[in-house]
């Protein structure tokens, strides 16, 4: 079994026009574990969980998932960049799931599903419902295979949006803020999903507001301000005794 971590970012850079988002980005995250990546808003969040799924190109640094080095083929000592088709594979092993769902309105809750797993990966229809049919009782929606998305609430949305990422067996779960758009008292059920999936064995990214779930579920926190880790450690230690004033203050903030 390999050692390496399942993700690696090594001075990560990014830059929009002259605009400097990510300085120096490095985060380590081990199998198996959940890194929570707090921080204000416009700090660059939700651009570092796109450079990791090959969403946004980067200007410096390495990223390595599951010992694999992301965008880049190594001959020698020299790199050459991916074909499309190369990168489309790596993404297709890193799950994604947003803010804002983005569920296909005009398919039922099950195409949603077995749509990537049988146009990406040439699963057979048959096979890919049952798998649907398992992640969607999974995340408790069974009964809502036929629906359109349209007909279900936030939370329910958001719960399928989990099982639509995980119908596609990724070794990686990324969450951009996937409670942020959601009425209070839809928040618990889609943390539960989460927790539960964490419980399972996930190696999850999870860039929250949610400091309950950060402190409870994650074995990492970063806390991330103007394109930089600012703090990092243990989320009861962090959250519980920030040593920089930066911290401090967004934690006043949100607690
Ligand atoms: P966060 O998720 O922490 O709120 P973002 O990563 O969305 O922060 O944004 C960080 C900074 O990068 C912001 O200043 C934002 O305006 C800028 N930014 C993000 N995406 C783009 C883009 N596609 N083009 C130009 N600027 C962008
Ligand atoms: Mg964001």
């Amino acid at each position: 079994m390999s050692s390496n971590p399942m993700v690696r970012a090594e001075h990560i850079v990014k830059r929009f026009g002259s605009h400097e988002v990510l300085k120096d980005i490095s985060v380590t995250v081990e199998r198996g574990q959940v890194a929570c990546l707090i921080g204000p808003s416009g700090s660059g969040k939700s651009t570092f969980l796109r450079c990791i799924n090959h969403l946004e190109s980067i200007n410096g640094g390495r990223l390595w998932v599951d010992g694999d080095l992301m965008g880049y083929r190594q001959r020698g000592d020299k790199l050459y960049e991916m074909s499309p088709k190369e990168v489309s594979r790596q993404r297709a092993d890193i799950g994604m799931v947003f803010q804002s769902f983005n569920l296909f309105p005009h398919m039922t809750v099950l195409e949603n599903i077995i749509e990537a797993p049988t146009r990406v990966k040439n699963v057979k229809k048959q096979a890919a419902v049952a798998t649907a049919m398992q992640l969607l009782d999974r995340v408790g929606l069974a009964h809502k295979a036929k629906v359109y998305p349209g007909h279900l609430s936030g939370g329910q949305q958001q719960r399928v949006a989990i099982a639509r990422a995980l119908a596609m067996e990724p070794k990686l779960m990324l969450f951009d803020e996937p409670t942020s758009a959601l009425d209070p008292e839809l928040v618990g059920e889609v943390l539960d999903v989460m927790k539960g999936l964490a419980q399972s064995g996930m190696t999850m990214i999870v860039v929250t507001h949610e400091i309950g779930f950060a402190r409870e579920v994650g074995d990492s926190l970063f806390f991330m301000d103007g394109g930089v880790i600012v703090e990092s450690g243990d989320p009861r230690e962090v959250l519980a005794n920030p040593q920089h004033q930066r911290t401090q203050s967004f934690l006043s903030k949100v607690l």
